[in-house]
Order: C-alpha cells, then sequence, then structure tokens
C-alpha cells in the first residue's frame, strides 16, 4: 500500500488550533497531550545587513506532529480523512499519498510534508 502522509502549507496556517482540539477528541487524549501542535514563530522583527530592525516581522504558526499521532489510522481506514484534516479551518493540510504530495509540495515554498514511521 502506497505510503500517507499530510502536507501542510503553513503559510496560510492561522493558529486556530481546531487541528489540536480535533485530534484530542477523536483520540480522546489529554488535555497536555497532543497528536499535533501548533507552534507559534515570533512576533519578531527581521533586521537588515546593518542589523537595523526592519518594519518586517516574522510571526508564523506551524503545526508540529508528534509520536502520538498514529495518522488516524482507523478513520482513514473506513476512507475517512485525518481529524486534523478535516477540522482544519484554513484547509491548510492535505492527506493523500507521499508520492502525489510530494508533488504539490514542489509546486509552492512554505510547505512541508509530515510522514510518520511506518508501523
Ligand atoms: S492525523 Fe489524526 S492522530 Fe495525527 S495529528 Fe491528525 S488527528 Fe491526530
Ligand atoms: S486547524 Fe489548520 S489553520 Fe488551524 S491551527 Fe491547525 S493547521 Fe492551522
Amino acid at each position: 500500500m502506497a505510503r500517507k502522509g499530510i502536507l501542510v502549507d503553513y503559510q496560510y496556517c492561522t493558529g486556530c488550533y481546531s487541528c489540536e482540539i480535533a485530534c484530542q477528541s477523536e483520540h480522546n487524549l489529554y488535555l497536555n497531550q497532543w497528536g499535533v501542535k501548533v507552534m507559534q514563530q515570533g512576533p519578531w522583527p527581521i533586521r537588515d545587513a546593518e542589523g537595523k530592525e526592519t518594519d518586517k516581522y516574522v510571526y508564523d504558526f506551524i503545526p508540529a506532529f508528534t509520536k502520538v499521532c498514529d495518522m488516524c489510522a482507523e478513520r482513514t481506514s473506513k476512507g475517512k480523512l485525518p481529524s486534523c484534516v478535516h477540522h482544519c479551518q484554513a484547509n491548510c493540510m492535505k492527506f493523500g499519498s507521499v508520492e502525489e504530495l510530494a508533488k504539490d509540495l514542489e509546486k509552492k515554498p512554505w510547505q512541508y510534508l509530515w510522514v510518520p514511521p511506518e508501523a
């Protein structure tokens, strides 16, 4: 069977945390346990070559998958999307075969492809 992964277009992640909650709810996790955790970078100003702060800022939200994630094996075996993907408010996560997602990855920067270890 083709390996599956999740392509995350974090340029469009709004930091709404719906993916975290969807995962915790789907898997009955504790409140301090996450299959995916949204990390915040910034805000901090980008400096120019002389070290002066510019009016540009780094301010990103990056969902990070953890060892708890089983890629929603039960849901996907029934043809459903992983819960986090299904509930993503910005539609910035895509589930599919690694081969197909790698093609999408090449088309646009500010993305990453999450592939869990094979069981
Ligand atoms: S794929 Fe499923 S188990 Fe993994 S983070 Fe998303 S909701 Fe949680
Ligand atoms: S649900 Fe989507 S938009 Fe919201 S924090 Fe998660 S990845 Fe970002």
